[in-house]
């Protein structure tokens, strides 16, 4: 088990986060999203051990994170921190670079569990290439096999896909996620984007400013958001407000794109402003009440338009 209690921190005099606590068990992925400067990485960094604390306490199992004032090289052998921003030797080829922290004294060993890395990241082809000659994206996969080649228990993966290309990106992610989980690696992601983790992740933190703002489970926290920052990771969303609805609501109710409907039997009605075609829909924008709302729809529909929707 992971425990963060009672994270304070700032890098400075400004206190960067906020009495952040979470717990995530042996094998589970949990993920915090927030917007960029929200404070992900650095709470990345401190479950490293990269600070010293003055307040709160990072334990995984029996062990308590310590910072630089207290463990002379920063880091555990049971945990990785992947980084956002990394480097990597640009004139070892892709075997090497991937291979470089397992030890050579089973060189089939070692061999064989490249292979299975390469594999896994699909850069077989690519074995004996020089770093240098990879794209962006190439380059992080490398980069994120040479970090879970000797599995940690727990790994910390920041923004782990963030220069990899859309082509490569789906089919990486569900890789290196059941991959993880089958090998029950512990699993903290930092992301701003709900495809690392929708799917992935058993529990989501939501932070704002250093502060969690709402954390549950995946499922739980995406069908009810505690507010608009909260939805809007997660899709286009309109605020209804109590004296729009049936009055039986005290607060105001979001409810993302999908969950409204356009239909001639609507309870209210709108003008279309515009329809955005998204591939398998369309977003039709509405004027509904002086600001303008957003429903999916199966067909484009004309600016000017008059029609009725229902919410649910
Ligand atoms: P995120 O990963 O969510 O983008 P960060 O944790 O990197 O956010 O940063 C949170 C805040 O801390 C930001 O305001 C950032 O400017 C500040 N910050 C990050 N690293 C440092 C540092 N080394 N020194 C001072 N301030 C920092
Ligand atoms: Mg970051």
């Amino acid at each position: 088990m992971l425990k963060v209690n009672n994270l304070n921190f700032g890098y400075g005099e400004v206190p960067i986060l906020k009495s952040i606590e979470f717990q995530v068990p042996e094998g589970k992925h949990f993920s915090i999203i927030g917007r960029s400067g929200s404070g992900k990485s650095t709470i990345l960094k401190a479950i490293f051990g990269n600070f010293d604390l003055k307040e709160g306490s990072i334990y995984w199992k029996d062990t308590q994170i310590l910072g630089p004032a207290f463990n002379l090289v920063v880091g555990y052998p049971f945990m990785k921190y992947v980084a956002q921003e990394f480097d990597l030797m640009p004139y070892a080829n892709v075997e090497e670079t991937i291979g470089k922290f397992l030890s050579n004294f089973y060189p089939d060993k070692k061999k064989k569990r490249v292979d299975e890395l390469m594999d896994l990241i699909e850069l077989t082809p690519w074995a004996k290439t020089k770093v240098s000659r990879l794209s962006g994206g190439q380059k992080q996969r490398v980069y994120l096999a040479q970090s879970i080649a000797n599995l940690p228990e727990i790994v910390l993966l920041d923004e782990p896909f963030s220069h990899i290309d859309n082509f490569k990106k789906q089919e990486l992610r569900r890789r290196i996620f059941s991959y993880l989980k089958r090998n029950n690696v512990t699993c903290i992601v930092a992301t701003h984007d709900k495809e690392d983790i929708l799917g992935y992740t058993d529990e989501i933190m939501v932070i704002e400013e250093g502060e969690t703002i709402q954390m549950d489970k995946a499922e739980k926290l995406f069908s009810n958001p505690k507010n608009g920052l909260v939805a809007s990771f997660f899709g286009e969303y309109n605020l209804f407000y109590p004296h729009e609805l049936d009055g039986s609501k005290e607060s105001e109710v979001i409810l993302y794109s999908h969950q409204l409907r356009i239909e001639s039997e609507g309870k209210f009605e709108g003008e279309v402003l515009n329809s955005y075609y998204k591939g398998t829909s369309y977003l039709i924008e509405l004027l509904f009440n002086k600001r303008s709302i957003l429903i999916d729809h199966s067909i484009p529909l004309e600016s000017g338009l008059k029609v009725k929707f229902n919410i649910g």
